[in-house]
C-alpha cells in the first residue's frame, strides 16, 4: 500500500479537486491511503474565527458565514444534483461549529482552537470523499481522530505511537479488502476523552508519515505545487534548481533549518522504516519530482533557506551574572513550556540571543515570563538566512543592502540574522 498527501493548495477549489481525482484515477494503482488538509487558506480563516470567538476581537458570525460560503460554493460546483446527502452533511458540520461559537468560552484558548480549526480537515475530506464516490472512484472516509491518539497538549499534541499504530492497523487493513482508496484527514487527532487535538500547523505531512510508518507503506507521495524539493524557495530566489534525490539526513537538516517544503517531524518515522518519500507536482503529475530515501551520499549543492518575519530576542541576566548552565536551563524551559522553537541561537558572556518565528500569541506570553527574571530586548521584522554548502562569494552577495545582526558558521552551514538597511 501507499500513502498520498494533498495539502490545502491542491484542493483549494472545485477544479483543483477534479485534478486530485484525476491523479487518484491514474496513480492509485494499489491500495492508497489519502491524507488531505483543509481547503486553500481555510485553516487561517478558522484561526480567525477562533480569535473572534475567544477574544471577541471581531464579528465571529461574519467569519463563520464566509467559511460556510466558501465550502458551499465548492460543493455547488462539484455536485449537479443538489439533493445529495453531502449538502446535509456539510450543513450539519456548520451547525456544530455554530453551536460551539454561540456558547461562552469556559475552557482554554488552545482547547477551542483545536475543536474549531480541526473542522477544516473534516469538511475538506467529507466533500472530497463524496465527490470521488460520485464519479465512481469508490472510497471510504475515515475519521483520523479514531486512529491518531494523542495526549491533551492542545495545538501541539503528542501522538501515542503504540496505541495509534494498533488502532490504525485494526481499522485500515480490513478496509483495504473492500476499497482501494481510503480518505482521511491530516493534522488532527483525538484524546482518550474523545476531544479533538491538532499536531501543529502544517502537520498533515506528519500525519501522512505516521500512517505510512504504522502500515509499512511501500512509499509516500506528497503532492505539491512545486516540482519537488528545490535548492531555494522560488518566492525569494530566481533560477531555483530541483534536487532529484536526497538522503533522509539531508532532508532532516533542511527541515531543521526551516525549509517549508516538508514538515520537520515527517522524516523520522519514514527513516526508521526506510520508506521512500516522493515530493511531486500535482500540476505535472507525470514528472518525477524528488525522492528522499536511504542514500549514502551527501548533497553538496548549495541550498538556501530564507525565513522572514523573525524575532531576534536578546536575553540578559538582571544582575550581570554570566549566561551559563543555570540561566540557560531556565531560559530553555520557558521556551519549551511555550512551545517555541528556536531557529538560531548564540551566546556571549552576559547575553543570550535567539531567533524565533514571530507568532504573537506564543511570543507575548514568553516575553512576560522572561521579563520576570531577565532583561529582554528584541528586534522584530528581521530575517534568517541559512546557506548550506556556502562560500564567501554567496554570503557577500546575499548580505548586500542588509545589516547583519548576528552570524554563525559551521563547516557546511552558514546562518545570518539580517535586517534591511534603513
Ligand atoms: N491545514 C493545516 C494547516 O494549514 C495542516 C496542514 O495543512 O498541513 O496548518
Ligand atoms: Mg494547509
Amino acid at each position: 500500500m501507499q500513502v498520498f498527501k494533498f495539502g490545502g493548495v491542491s484542493v483549494k477549489d472545485a477544479n483543483s479537486i477534479k485534478n486530485v481525482a484525476d491523479i487518484l484515477n491514474n496513480k492509485a494503482n494499489e491500495p492508497t491511503l489519502v491524507v488531505i488538509s483543509a481547503m486553500g487558506k481555510m485553516t487561517n480563516k478558522l484561526e480567525e474565527l477562533v480569535n473572534a470567538y475567544f477574544y471577541k476581537s471581531s464579528d465571529s458570525l461574519l467569519i463563520f458565514q464566509e467559511i460556510k460560503e466558501y465550502h458551499f460554493n465548492i460543493i455547488n460546483h462539484l455536485f449537479i444534483n443538489k439533493n445529495k446527502s453531502i449538502f446535509n452533511e456539510i450543513e450539519n458540520v456548520f451547525l456544530e461549529i455554530l453551536w460551539a461559537i454561540e456558547e461562552e468560552p469556559s475552557n482554554s484558548y488552545n482547547f477551542y482552537y483545536d475543536q474549531i480549526v480541526s473542522q477544516g480537515e473534516i469538511l475538506s475530506t467529507k466533500i472530497i470523499s463524496a465527490y470521488l464516490n460520485e464519479i465512481i472512484l469508490l472510497n471510504i472516509w475515515i475519521d483520523a481522530r479514531d486512529i491518531i491518539q494523542t495526549d491533551n497538549s492542545y495545538r501541539e499534541a503528542n501522538v501515542d505511537y503504540l496505541l495509534s499504530k494498533d488502532l490504525t492497523f485494526a481499522q485500515i487493513i480490513p478496509l483495504f479488502n473492500q476499497y482501494k482508496i481510503i480518505i482521511t484527514q491530516g493534522f488532527i487527532g483525538g484524546t482518550s476523552e474523545n476531544y479533538t487535538t491538532t499536531l501543529g500547523r502544517e502537520g498533515s505531512d506528519y500525519t501522512a508519515a505516521l500512517l505510512a510508518y504504522f502500515l509499512d507503506a511501500k512509499q509516500i507521495v506528497i503532492w505539491k505545487d512545486v516540482p519537488g524539493v528545490l535548492n531555494a524557495d522560488p518566492k525569494y530566489f530566481n533560477n531555483t534548481k530541483k534536487i532529484d534525490e536526497m538522503s533522509y539526513h539531508d532532508a532532516i537538516e533542511l527541515t531543521y533549518y526551516g525549509t517549508s517544503v516538508i514538515h520537520p517531524k515527517t522524516i523520522k518515522p519514514l527513516q526508521n522504516k526506510n520508506i521512500p518519500l516522493f515530493v511531486r507536482s500535482f500540476l505535472k503529475p507525470n514528472d518525477t519530482g524528488t525522492v528522499i530515501k536511504n542514500l549514502n551520499k551527501r548533497n553538496v549543492a548549495t541550498s538556501y533557506i530564507f525565513k522572514t518575519d523573525q524575532l531576534l530576542i536578546s536575553i540578559q541576566p538582571k544582575d550581570f551574572s554570566f549566561i551559563a548552565e543555570e540561566n540557560l536551563s531556565l531560559i530553555f524551559s520557558m521556551f519549551s513550556k511555550n512551545n517555541i522553537r528556536v531557529n538560531m541561537m548564540q551566546n556571549s558572556a552576559i547575553s543570550f540571543s535567539v531567533c524565533i518565528d514571530n507568532d504573537k500569541y506564543k511570543f507575548n506570553n514568553l516575553i512576560l515570563e522572561l521579563q520576570n527574571q531577565f532583561k529582554v530586548y528584541y528586534n522584530d521584522n528581521v530575517q534568517l538566512m541559512t546557506i548550506r554548502n556556502y562560500d564567501q562569494e554567496t554570503i557577500t552577495k546575499l548580505s548586500e543592502n542588509k545589516i547583519i545582526l548576528i552570524e554563525q558558521r559551521s563547516r557546511n552551514n552558514y546562518q545570518m540574522v539580517i535586517k534591511d538597511e534603513e
